[in-house]
């Protein structure tokens, strides 16, 4: 107000853009400044006028508009007359350039700032023994502390002892090596990531360090369940792919152990896979294609048939089952029960390929046609005797005079029938499997010496020389000498009955391997090379053997070979038509149990 000047001295004109003169016409010093500044001028010039020096940072408005920031030195020029300010001597210096850079630096450390306590993670400035320089808001809040509350304390001070010195040695490796070091580790339940980064001072030595730490608990947390969870599948996958593995054995073993033959093919016709069983079965002619099974089949109704089936089980999908005899691989005949079943996935309506199964039924199918042979022979065997005895009854009425003769014809065709009936009986014992032998030791020379002395008079009767020939010693046999005795007699018979008189039949034992023989030989009607593979089946009688001896019934020669196998033996024949024929019977010193065949 009343002052009379004001001194400005300093590079007044460069600074204002104004020449002293145009300066205090244009209002001044006052009327330079920046109006938001003249409030802290109004408090500089109470200072002033305290008689105390001013040195104040203020904005003024140059001549051509431009603000400058402007460092102003004043010193009161002071009357201690009057007692009062007078003038003022200001030095003025342009601090543009200063006052942007410094609020520029301020900015961007409040940016900075804001950067850093808008993270999550815990971020702060440390001196080399741990006091903190700074930190930033997330790190405070982890440690329920105000920030300033927290610079200046020590961050070791805050650290359990062990995480500590844990990372003491971090720092130390920062300190060394003057790069950043990246690490993780644990404090109490929370796993952290950590990278302390060294802070170089102008010589190049580590002054303080720069730290940031994530929390990763979360993250350890999902890996951990993470590896568990890879564990478990691991292992459920392999426990499933060894029970896979496992299942797929025992199909295998199954398969390639089963006497039944399995194929499996696609539904085009090619086979895909086929068990050891298939290629014994239908060689290797059935080794692609699975209508190759036609081939095998000679009859052409069953290889109608089994088409058929072939076509309905892949265009139907239908289940099909039918029987055929087949040339099988080693070229034998072969009856089996062949099935065609459609397999599909579970998941699948359709089905994707085609199984085929082949049981050998050859020995029931064989089974049947003897027995159906059987009950006809049987049948024809019983008829035969009884139109005899019919007739004697009807001779016996018209001719009462003939009784004795029609009499004794009886007797022999009861005596027939009653012999019949006994073998059968046997036969059916045998193949019941309730013929239980009863063994014991016993000397085969004195079961053939006793049933020789029986049959000499029936032979010498016929004419016939009966020679006996015995070793001189023979093993103790184990054997059923009732049933062997049966052996004998119809094989020493049968000599009789098919050899003429004037003949010789010679009968022999031996010792043999193991065992013990006994042979009839005689000089007979013999047996043609056609007959002899079937003289020991049921109800064979060759037409010859008919004409020789009309009271033959054809089971004894069957239930011979019955016995002797029972025993674990066998019974053999040679023969020549019209020269003989010889039987031989080995029997073993000791039957083999589990040899013994039950027929
Ligand atoms: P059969 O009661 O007819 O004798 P077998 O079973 O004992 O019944 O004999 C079966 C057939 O074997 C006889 O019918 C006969 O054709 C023939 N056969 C058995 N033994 C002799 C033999 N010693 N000489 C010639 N043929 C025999």
């Amino acid at each position: 107000g009343n002052l009379e000047h004001i001194l400005l001295v300093g590079a007044f004109e460069t600074i204002t853009g104004y020449t002293p003169e145009e300066y205090m016409a244009a209002g001044g010093w006052r009327a330079s400044l920046y109006p938001d500044d003249v409030a802290q001028d109004e408090r500089d010039m109470a200072v002033l006028r305290s008689n105390q020096r001013v040195i104040t940072e203020l904005r003024i408005i140059r001549k051509d508009g431009e603000i400058r920031w402007v460092r102003v030195y004043a010193h009161p020029v002071w009357d201690a007359a009057l007692n009062r300010l007078v003038a003022i001597n200001g030095a003025v210096q342009d601090i543009t350039a200063r006052k942007m850079a410094e609020e520029s630096l301020q900015r961007s450390e409040a940016f900075l700032r804001a950067l850093l306590d808008a993270t999550t993670d815990v971020a702060f400035l440390m001196s080399l023994d741990g006091e903190f320089l700074t930190l930033n808001k997330t790190l405070a809040e982890s440690i329920h502390k105000a920030v300033g509350a927290m610079v200046g304390q020590n961050v070791y001070d805050i650290l359990k002892p062990d995480v500590a010195a844990s990372r003491r040695q971090r720092f130390d490796e920062v300190i060394a090596s003057r790069l950043p070091v990246r690490w993780q580790d644990q404090s109490d339940a929370t796993f952290w990531d950590n990278q302390a980064y060294p802070i170089l001072s102008p010589t190049g030595s580590v002054e303080a360090f720069a730290v940031y730490g994530r929390e990763i608990t979360e993250q350890k947390r999902l890996e951990a369940e993470l590896q568990r969870y890879t564990a478990h599948l691991e292992q459920m996958v392999e426990e499933r792919t060894a029970q896979l593995r496992l299942a797929k054995e025992q199909v295998e073993t199954i398969l390639n152990n089963t006497r039944d033959a399995v194929a499996l093919a696609h539904l085009n016709g090619d086979i895909e896979t086929r068990n050891p069983a298939f290629v014994t079965m239908f060689g290797d002619q059935v080794a692609s294609r699975i209508e190759h099974i036609l081939w095998t089949i000679s009859d052409a109704d069953q290889s109608a048939l089994v088409g058929e089936a072939l076509m309905k089980v892949i265009y139907e999908q239908e289940h099909q089952r039918v029987e055929a005899r087949i040339a099988s691989g080693n070229g034998v005949d072969r009856d089996v029960d062949l099935a065609f079943i459609p397999v599909r996935a579970a998941d699948s309506a359709t089905p994707h390929s085609l199984l085929v199964s082949a049981h050998d039924i050859t020995h029931l199918k064989e089974i049947e046609r003897f027995k159906e042979r059987f009950v006809a022979d049987a049948v024809h065997d019983l008829a035969t005797p009884i139109s005899g005895l019919s007739t004697r009854l009807y001779l016996l009425k018209k001719m009462p005079e003939n009784t004795g003769e029609h009499i004794e014809a009886l007797e022999n065709q009861v005596e027939h029938l009653r012999n019949l009936l006994t073998e059968l009986r046997t036969l059916s014992q045998l193949d019941r499997g309730i013929l239980v032998l009863s063994l014991q030791p016993c000397n085969l020379n004195r079961i053939v010496a006793r049933i020789v002395a029986t049959y000499e008079p029936v032979a010498i009767e016929k004419g016939q020389l009966l020679t006996l020939n015995l070793a001189p010693t023979l093993p103790e046999t184990l054997i059923d000498s009732h049933q062997i005795e049966r052996v004998f007699v119809n094989l020493i018979s049968n000599a009789i009955n098919y050899t003429a008189s004037g003949k010789t039949i010679r009968i022999e034992t031996q010792v043999a391997d193991d065992g013990v023989m006994f042979k009839v030989t005689d000089e007979g009607i013999g047996i043609g090379a056609d007959d002899l593979p079937h003289v020991f089946g049921r109800f064979y009688r060759t037409a010859k053997a008919r004409d020789t001896h009309a009271g033959g019934t054809g089971l004894g020669l069957a239930i011979v070979k019955e016995i002797v196998e029972l025993h674990g033996g066998r019974v053999t024949v040679e023969s020549t038509v019209d020269q003989g024929s010889t039987f031989t019977v080995w029997l073993p010193v000791k039957p083999d149990q589990s040899a013994i065949s039950k027929g």
